[in-house]
């Protein structure tokens, strides 16, 4: 049987678990905590079953995540298969750290008790809600790495494996294999890091995902595949992260430009480094180009004025009509000011299609808020509902400011008990620390 991968919910993302629609599970005999091998036609990921969502019953899909979505190469609505597999029990891991986090004490039965059921192989990358993320104050801190597994290959940790703890920090090991994630080049953005944007994804992949994956099925219909996109919407809404998850999604590689700091070059700079981006973008193809604050760039003519835009603008669009239209380049400009770009720019075969990317409503909040503390450790029965409620008017960069904010509550709680004339951390404490109700409400405080 086939199932549909669709994304995972962003509160479940980083675990790798398939969550299989109830009806397909039962026919191919699957239960929750069942390994499976998730198959695409040129890859597979190794995840563990969870329950399927209500709304997927009976529709055959299996959601899993970004990462397990680029293991098996697949993307968002392909079909795959989805078997059973009998993985060995891990006799040990050895876990490696971030270099800047030092743990005295014994650490290994707290990482034992928070992945025991999971799979894990050499060399992944591992997640969890510890307090090792608020280390440093970041909810996305460096994780840890699987150094080695005994046996090896892929094992699930079991109330018996023995953690042991690597000496060499996770970082060094990633620059070693040198194909670990943290060497890769593209951003490590997936859909599941975006919250409260469902339909505005949907239209992306639409619009850019398909024609990039499947450009011959468009020039069989005889569609010309777009060359630019333009995401609007006011800042700190997630236009950014958008253009880096389609990147990563479809393993095309990234090319930033910042509209002021181009800009802000000597006479004829300008030109010459939109030319060497476009340039590199083709030949690294497949690439998505992405252009922050188009609008300091292009702006209207007859508001420019200045010399500098009005060349820069004329390169800008002989760079683009000049992209083949093969669709292996595709440039996405971003603004708050969608008025304020020339209409030149907003042509057939330019900047022909938009996507309005708007301020979240209360369940897009929620979706963000769960997107920022996943990492996080929150103490049980926390209600990110009324967070969501409470916050009308945050985007999406304030609520991930709120939930910083609130881990740094959380920090300072436990202050006093860290010892600040070490650099190690008391395994204890670092297991102790939570993120509770008090955290969020001092932070909404502002
Ligand atoms: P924009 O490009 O629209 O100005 P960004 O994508 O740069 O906004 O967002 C800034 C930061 O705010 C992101 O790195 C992310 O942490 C957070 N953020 C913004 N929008 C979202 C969202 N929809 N979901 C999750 N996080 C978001």
């Amino acid at each position: 049987m086939k199932l549909t991968v669709r994304p995972l919910k962003q509160k479940d993302a980083g675990r790798r678990l398939a969550a299989i629609d109830r009806v397909a599970a039962e026919e191919l005999g699957l239960s929750g905590g069942d390994i499976v091998r998730v198959e695409g036609s040129d890859g597979a990921a190794i995840a563990r079953v969870w329950p399927g969502y209500p709304e997927d019953d009976g529709t055959g899909v299996v959601r899993i995540d970004g990462r397990l979505r680029q293991e098996a190469n697949v993307g968002i609505d392909d079909r795959v298969t989805v078997e059973s597999v009998d993985v060995s029990r891990a006799e040990s891991v050895t876990i490696a750290f971030p270099s800047q986090l030092r743990v005295r004490g014994q650490i290994a039965p707290f990482i034992r008790d928070k992945l025991s059921g999971q799979p894990v192989t050499e060399g992944q990358t591992i997640r969890t809600s510890m307090g090792f993320g608020l280390m440093g104050g970041q909810s996305q801190a460096v994780p840890m790495k699987v150094a080695s597994t005994v046996p090896s290959g892929t094992v699930v940790i079991t109330d018996d494996t023995e953690i042991e703890i690597s000496e060499v920090p996770a970082e060094e090991l990633a620059e070693r294999s040198g194909s670990g994630e943290g060497a890769s080049e593209g951003p490590d953005v997936t859909y599941e890091d975006i919250g409260g944007l469902d339909g505005e994804l949907e239209q992306v992949r639409e619009m850019i995902e398909l024609p990039m994956r499947h450009p011959e099925l468009f020039k069989r219909l005889g569609i010309d595949p777009p060359k630019g996109v333009l995401l609007h919407g006011p800042p700190g809404t997630g236009k950014t992260l958008i253009a880096k998850a389609v990147a990563n999604e479809i393993d095309a590689s990234f090319h930033n430009i910042s509209g002021p700091e181009i800009m802000s070059k000597y006479y004829g700079e300008s030109e010459e480094q939109l030319r060497e981006i476009f340039e590199e973008a083709s030949e690294e193809a497949p690439s998505i180009i992405f252009m922050d604050e188009l609008d300091s760039i292009a702006p209207k003519r007859e508001e420019a004025g200045g010399d500098v835009e009005r060349r820069v603008v004329a390169q800008l669009l002989s760079l683009m009509d000049g992209l083949e239209d093969r669709g292996e380049v595709v440039v996405i400009g971003a603004t708050n000011r969608v008025d304020a770009i020339d209409p030149a720019l907003r042509r057939g075969g330019r900047f022909d299609r938009e996507i309005e990317v708007g301020v979240p409503d209360r369940d897009g909040r929620k979706e963000i808020l769960q997107v920022h503390t996943r990492n996080m450790p929150l103490v049980d029965g926390i209600d990110l509902d009324e967070y969501a409620e409470n916050t009308h008017g945050f985007v999406g960069a304030d609520l991930e400011s709120l939930a910083k904010e609130s881990a740094m509550h959380a920090l300072r709680r436990i202050r006093p008990e860290l010892d600040l004339e070490s650099d190690e951390i008391d395994a204890d404490v670092l297991n102790s620390i939570q993120v509770t109700e008090a955290d969020f409400k001092e932070a909404m405080k502002g």
